[in-house]
This record gives C-alpha cells, structure tokens and sequence, in this order.
C-alpha cells in the first residue's frame, strides 16, 4: 500500500491527518530539532530523522521512501530550502507536477505562465531609476515575504536596500524583483485541479499576516516616521476569508485559466493544490502578484473542512485529506502516474 510522506514543516501535520484519515501510512521526514514536536502527533507512523531537509535526496532516505511505495507531498518548505535542480532530481514520485516548480521559483518564469493565463498583474519595474510609484521590492524563490520592502523612489529604493544588506538579510550581488505596489484587500485563493476526474476545486480563501507591516497600522503615523526600520512581509499566520458570492464566478475563471496555461507551458499541467495571490480593489478588481503551484499553508485554516468544500462534500475534508483521497481514488484506478511527477 502506498505511503504519504512530507517534510516536517509548513502544512505536514494537515497533510498527515488528512492521509491518515484516508487509511494511508503516513512518513514524516523531520529535522531532530523538531522530533519532540511531531511526536506528540499520533498519526505519524513513521519518522525519518534528519540533520537538514536536504537529505531528501539522500540515497538513504529515498530508499526508504520507496520501500513504502511513498509518494511526497511538496510544499512551501521544500521549494525554500532546495534548487529546482535539486527538487527535479528526487526519484520519489511527488504528488503534481514537479516541473511546474521550478516556474514558482523563477520570477521571469512565473510572470510568463501568469501572463499566459491572463491574471491582471501589477506592472513589473525593471531598473530601480524608473521607479516612480509606490513598489514593492521582493526576493526571488519562496521566501515568505523576509527581506520584501516598499521604495517610492531611486533614492529610497538604494538606502533600503543598503540597510537590508547591511543587516545581513539579503545579499549583495542577490537579484531583487520591483513590482508596483497594488493596494486593497489581501486575498490568496485555493484551489486543487484534480487530473483524474479533469475538474477545477475552488477550496477556499485566507489573508496572510505579515510582520511587522501589519502592526505598523497600530503605531500613530508620526512614530512610524521616527521609526527608521525597513518593515518587512514575514508571514506569522493566516486567518480564514469568504468572498462576496459574486466574486465567486471570476475565481473559478481565473483558476480555469491557469490550469489551462500551466497544461500548454509545462506538462503535465497544474495538477493538485494551487494558489493565485493578489489583492481586491476598491472595484472589486483583482491583481494578482502571485502563484504557488503546491498546497498553501495558509490551507491550514480549514483542517475541518471549508466553506467551499462544505459545498463541495457531505464530510469535513481538508486540503490534507483531498490530496490523499486523489492519490487512493489513483491507486484503485492504477492511474498513479496521472497524478504525480
Ligand atoms: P509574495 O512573495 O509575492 O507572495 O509576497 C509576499 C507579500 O508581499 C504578500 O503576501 C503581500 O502582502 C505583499 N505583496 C507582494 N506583492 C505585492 C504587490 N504587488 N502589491 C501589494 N502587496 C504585495
């Protein structure tokens, strides 16, 4: 029987559950900085311990993975802490498209597929002298938000930037993304696209917290201007969002759309969980300043089940627990090669 395996972190005490709930042997590849956390967890059969989450590609640990005829769940985790090369190179067949991962990690990469499927992005700014608006200045790769920072200027762009070198928090000779900053209301949309039955899933929505931008809203405007520190986006939690049901119609357009791109850009297609990241204005107008082409952690919110999948199934399913209800409904089907890469 087939195993579910993921790495200690982000969203795998979610996934675990929900493929302990479907029946399935559940592996935890963990750090033994953690092992005292996932221990007190008693639907983890197994632990694999490790120094660094690298070791993923261990000969080792994937013999073990392959021994329980695993198959991975990757998450935001995975694609912080590994190259796409490495990530392409895990034998372990990985719930999705593994290809696809390496076009969430690469900005250029990710503008084209999000272009391709006709998401309203904010405009990209290529050279910091042309700033002229408000900017948000990002990382490449999954890197939560740490080291982001908003320059209304050339000027303003380089102090910062300077000062975050300077701290340590992002690197000299590191590329850095500018894209205009497009206000109103946070919204990071769920989906799972399942290949077996071809149908788009919309699972819910969730706003991000990010310090300390968020608790800048607390402190009077002239502290924050006495106040010289770079505020940066580092995700602290989610809480969860429900649409206006008018909106509704345009989301599952949107994931439609990218679910068709991602088919034609990189095969197999954006198969399993997804997310399309953007904000609403003040029209009810959605810009999107991003994917993630995995499980979001931010579906942790709705372990239980959410609102939209209350819809959707007569039972609490989480994200966890679709992934694992996909990966058994393969199984009986002998389609596992339709569902991983
Ligand atoms: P990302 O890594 O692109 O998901 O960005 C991390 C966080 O930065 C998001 O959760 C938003 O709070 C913020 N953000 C990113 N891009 C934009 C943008 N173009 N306009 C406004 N906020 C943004």
């Amino acid at each position: 029987m087939t195993a579910i395996a993921t790495l200690g972190s982000h969203c795998a005490l979610q996934v675990l559950k929900g493929a302990k709930d479907e029946g399935i042997k559940t592996i935890l590849v963990c750090e033994k900085k953690r092992e005292k956390l996932y221990k007190r967890f008693p639907f983890i059969d197994e632990l694999i311990l490790v120094d660094s989450f690298v070791e993923v590609l261990d000969q080792k640990c994937q013999q073990t993975l392959e021994q329980n005829d695993s198959v991975l769940i990757p998450h935001g985790t995975l694609i912080a802490q590994m190259s796409s090369e490495q990530i392409e190179s895990i034998k372990t067949p990985i719930f999705g498209n593994k290809w696809i991962l390496r076009w969430e990690a690469d900005r250029e990469k990710k503008e084209q597929l999000m272009r391709e499927a006709n998401l309203p992005m904010p405009r990209p700014v290529l050279n910091p002298n042309e700033i002229s608006n408000l900017v948000i200045v990002k990382r490449q790769g999954a890197a939560g938000g740490k080291g982001y920072f908003m320059a209304t200027s050339e000027e303003d762009y380089n102090t910062k930037r300077n000062e975050l070198i300077l701290q340590g928090i992002i690197s000299k000779d590191e590329s850095l993304y500018i894209q205009e900053y497009a206000a109103g209301v946070l919204a990071y949309l769920q989906f799972f696209y399942s290949p077996l039955k071809e149908e788009l899933e919309f699972f819910g929505a969730d706003q991000r917290h990010e310090s300390d931008i968020e608790g800048l809203a607390r402190i009077p405007s002239e502290q924050q201007l006495k106040n010289k520190k770079v505020p940066s986006f580092n995700v602290i939690g989610n809480s969860p969002l429900v649409l206006r049901e008018s909106l509704l119609d345009e989301v599952y357009t949107m994931g439609d759309n990218f679910v068709e791109a991602a088919k034609k850009r990189v095969a197999p297609g954006m198969n399993g969980p997804f997310c399309i990241e953007g904000v609403y204005d003040e029209n009810a107008k959605f810009t999107s300043f991003e994917f993630s082409a995995r499980i979001v952690a931010g579906t942790n919110i709705y372990m239980d089940g959410s609102p939209y999948y209350s819809l959707l199934y007569n039972e609490p399913m989480s994200m966890g627990k679709r992934i694992a209800r996909e990966i058994k409904n393969a199984k009986e089907a002998n389609q596992l090669d339709k569902i991983t890469t």
